[in-house]
């Protein structure tokens, strides 16, 4: 037969901590707690598969599980020396809903059921104290009226308030046993007109109506929605817990409070949470009275902390706290009660806390010899690691939200609105914070977007330009907040009725995506050295490499001050955008005459070399990856007119001229048009530039220090085997001719990266011209699921909505589809040449789940963003703890 029915307490533990599926969080643990000896008031679980087995029967329950409640019940009763519903001493209880994961939107706790017109008598009796039996059963009255039977909760406390008023009683403790009667009766009163039926007086009709109302719970509107959102899947189903009562409101040796055993918003080893004598359940949260500190540490002036006023149940629960802490090895949020100075345990769960908390927990765990160092690692989100490195909103600042978009690029900032990079620049060179608002940025925005505090976009996804530059940057983004419309013209942006002008403030919450009015105050990031120990830990444990994308000396900075090994992508498109060097761009694209151009490209050339020779001393002798031009083309184009006139002047053209010349080469798709190695090719003497500019700058950097470089030129956007084998040659002789004419030698890399669906499939002939891969899965993203990433955010979050997707596949990388192909070139390219170097450099080198399936796939090296190194690294020693478990497992 089915066990439907799990005792608890007393002796009679049928439950386990692992048993949460079949008992819910909450039995599971009370179970648990139970028999390694703690005090909890003894119960029993009605399983989830009732739950289930309800809902699968037209709402009926199983045949069984009415003698296996009696049973339960009974034995309760048995160790309590109190019968359910007996008119001298009453046992009563609690009824409680637990599910797997604790879920807001299910039954809240019903306390005190038991009590009638009699027992209530005998409660009193029983206990000496009338007051405390008819609060009590006010108590159960209101919980059951409302919880179970639907009277909206305001309706009792206007009828509480109303008598309060006319007896001038100021505080419910004022309230005496009579005066508690004749609220009960006027209770009584409001449940018959509203719900239409009477209170049940009948004990075991007020336990099944709360068992039918937990279960019944599961599937109303408010659970049904938060499963949704939460992915929980509806047959999990709830447990209930029938609990036997204990009193923290018979008087002032009596309590009930909430509390975690350590302090879940620093982390620190003290014993944090409130507490409220002489009442019961939530009142320490519903504010009814204010609540008192534990620890007297923890006290100011004027409070009253639990350690001093009850020190006898305050060392009981001290002695709780390390046994908690000893068994589930981990930070532990708890709820408890005291009666008559005597302790008992009602729930325990693992406690919620911020980054910083985790961080702090986790080390000194490992440190206490709590928790080995391995555990310390899995303990800690990686991507909550990205809270720490940015400053974030202050939790206690009150705040009015404007609208949300993607939570794009981490962090907070506030500033003054301004719609221009020209003017963001201006006015934060006034020393003034700014936010960048743009439908979308461009190449030409960035020194706009350098200035600013953060940037806003009405339009683009995870990886529009504004998303992936103001990650690299370490700016707060917030990008495709569709909700804002931006009048360029009129200098405002507007969400519905409300309109903000340029120079009025916003903030910006880069981690959630929100957008509030106003400055939102912040707090300043602060890196531990709890921070570099973890760091240290992973680093020790990882397999992966960890590079940063990074081409300008401030991200090359930042990405050794968060430790990265070297850079995997330097992008020299986004070198050509300074103002000392787009003319010169411009010309080159655009002049018709072989020798103008020439002239163009040997001006760049200086800047260039300075941009390398600037990377490789920053980097000092780490590896530094170069990506050759990979323009979209229309992105240098000149568009205003006064670009135009300047590069006619330049050209001695006509304005008219360029004008013409841009509209020739403009294209319908510049995504899949002139870019990468087509234009390498159609155009050599652009890469033999930059390969000059390149080698000359490792010679010269390596003169400097003495010490080798070996710069690795990647070739971008490369399909079949022959461009990478023309292009590589076209290096080389350049390469060749650079080192002859500085008479010295020097190691190189020429590699490719692997963005196309072709070059995956082809890795094998392309691998036989290639040192390196690059998985370039921005592109290879976009081009396997012929999608444009700029374009996606009209689609793309309905298809996540609505499951067609499971997540954002420029996020986390497609395991399926995209990542088949990652793992077909690294078996292909590797089949070539065994030793072939192989990393990562799209945006996904900075997703955990990501970096997990890197790992597993052999990468040698994984490259993000600046910011995104530390969640790299630690992602990546997660990664290779995860992979030793199921190698440990599959041997055994
Ligand atoms: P939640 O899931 O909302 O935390 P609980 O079932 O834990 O709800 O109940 C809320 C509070 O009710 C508990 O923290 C505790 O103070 C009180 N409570 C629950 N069961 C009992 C009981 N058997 N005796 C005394 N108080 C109880
Ligand atoms: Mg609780
Ligand atoms: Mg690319």
């Amino acid at each position: 037969m089915t066990k439907w029915v799990y005792s608890f307490g007393d002796g009679l533990n049928e439950g386990r901590a692992d048993m949460r599926n079949l008992l819910g969080g909450k039995g599971a643990n009370l179970a648990e707690m139970a028999s390694i000896g703690l005090p909890v008031p003894p119960g029993f679980t009605i399983t989830t598969e009732v739950c289930s087995a309800f809902y699968e029967n037209g709402r009926k329950y199983p045949d069984a599980l009415e003698a296996q409640v009696a049973e339960a019940l009974h034995r309760v009763e048995q160790s309590m020396g109190l019968r359910f519903g007996d008119a001298e001493a009453p046992l009563l209880v609690s009824v409680r809903s637990g599910a797997r994961v604790s879920m807001p939107g299910m039954m809240d706790t019903v306390l005190n059921l038991g009590l009638n017109d009699e027992t209530v008598e005998g409660l009193a009796r029983s206990s000496g104290d009338a007051r405390f039996a008819w609060d009590s059963y006010r108590r159960f009255i209101q919980m059951y009226g409302s919880v179970v039977m639907g009277v909206p909760h305001h309706h009792f406390e206007d009828v509480l308030e109303q008598f309060k008023r006319a007896h001038g009683a100021e505080d419910d403790t004022a309230i005496t046993a009579d005066q508690w009667r004749t609220i009960v009766t006027d209770y009584r009163h409001l449940i018959s007109t509203h719900a239409g039926t009477d209170f049940p007086t009948d004990p075991h009709d007020q336990l099944w109506g709360a068992i039918g109302a937990v279960f019944g719970s599961w599937m109303n509107p408010r659970a049904n929605t938060y499963r949704k959102l939460h992915e929980i899947p509806a047959s999990w189903g709830t447990a209930v817990n029938v609990q036997s009562m204990v009193f923290g409101n018979m008087g002032d040796d009596c309590a009930t409070g909430v509390c975690f055993t350590r302090d879940p918003s620093t982390g620190e080893n003290v014993f944090y949470g409130e507490y409220l004598i002489n009442a019961q359940g939530e009142d320490v949260v519903a504010g009814i009275r204010t609540p008192q500190p534990m620890a007297s540490v923890r006290a100011e002036a004027g409070q009253q902390p639990m350690e001093t006023v009850l020190p006898e149940a305050y060392s009981e629960l001290m002695r709780v706290r390390s046994v908690l802490e000893t068994h589930y090895k981990d930070m532990q949020d708890i709820e408890f009660t005291v009666q008559r100075n005597v302790l008992y345990i009602l729930q325990t769960r693992n406690g919620k806390r911020t980054a910083a908390a985790a961080l702090k927990i986790a080390i000194d765990m490992a440190r206490e010899g709590l928790i080995t160092q391995e555990d310390a690692i899995r303990r800690v989100p990686a991507s909550s690691l990205d809270q720490l490195l940015h400053p974030t909103l202050d939790p206690r600042a009150e705040r009015v939200q404007l609208t949300r978009g993607l939570p794009a690029s981490p962090g907070a900032a506030a500033g003054a609105v301004v719609f221009s990079a020209e003017e963001c620049e201006a006015r934060a060179a006034k020393g003034e914070d700014v936010i960048l608002v743009r439908i979308e940025t461009s190449p030409e925005d960035v020194h706009g977007m350098h200035a600013a505090r953060g940037v806003l976009t009405t339009r683009g996804g995870m990886t529009s330009h504004a998303a992936v530059v103001a990650r690299g940057m370490g700016r707060v983004c917030v990008a495709g907040a569709g909700g804002i419309h931006v009048d360029y013209a009129a200098g405002t942006l507007s969400v519905g009725a409300h309109t903000v002008a340029q120079g009025e403030w916003i903030t910006l919450d880069g981690g959630t995506g929100a957008v509030y009015l106003g400055r939102v105050p912040t707090i300043p990031p602060t890196l531990s050295d709890d921070f570099n120990t973890l760091m240290g830990w992973a680093d020790a444990v990882r397999r992966l490499g960890v590079r940063a994308n990074a081409e300008t000396p401030e991200d090359a900075r930042t990405a050794r001050r968060f430790g990265a090994e070297g850079i995997g992508l330097a992008r020299t498109e986004h070198m050509f955008f300074g103002p000392d060097r787009i003319g010169f761009v411009r010309q080159m694209i655009i002049a018709d005459a072989e020798d103008v151009r020439q002239k163009a490209i040997a001006a760049l050339l200086p800047f260039q070399r300075e941009d390398f020779a600037s990377l490789f001393r920053i980097m000092a002798g780490l590896p530094v990856t170069v990506r050759l031009l990979d323009p979209p083309l229309h992105e240098f184009l000149p568009h205003a007119e006064a670009e135009i006139a300047e590069v006619a002047q330049g050209l001695g053209k006509t304005a008219e001229e360029v004008r013409a010349r841009c509209a020739a080469l403009a294209e319908t798709n510049p995504m899949l048009g002139h870019r990468g190695c087509r234009l390498g090719l159609t155009s050599p003497e652009i890469y033999a530039m930059q390969v000059r500019a390149l080698i000359q700058a490792a010679v010269m950097v390596e003169k400097e220090t003495g010490k080798p470089i070996r710069p690795e030129i990647m070739i971008p956007l490369v399909a079949t085997q022959a461009e990478l084998a023309v292009t590589r040659r076209a290096a080389e002789d350049e390469i060749a001719k650079v080192l002859k004419e500085e008479g010295t030698n020097l190691n190189y890399d020429i590699g490719t990266m692997i963005e196309l669906p072709r070059a995956a499939i082809q890795a094998d002939r392309i691998a036989e011209y290639a040192d390196f891969f690059s998985f370039g899965t921005n592109d290879l993203t976009q081009t396997t699921f012929g999608l444009s990433r700029d374009d996606a955010g009209s689609f793309l979050p309905y298809y996540v909505d609505h499951g067609l997707l499971p997540r954002d596949p420029f996020v986390s990388i497609d395991r399926d589809g995209v990542g088949a192909l990652v793992r077909l070139g690294v078996e292909r390219g590797r089949q070539t040449s065994p030793d072939l170097k192989l990393g990562i450099c799209g945006e996904h080198g900075g997703d955990p789940d990501s970096i997990a399936f890197f790992d597993e796939v052999g990468l040698d090296y994984v490259s993000c963003s600046p910011f995104r190194v530390p969640v790299a690294r630690l992602a990546a020693a997660q990664a290779a703890l995860a992979t030793r478990q199921r190698v440990a497992s599959s041997a055994a």
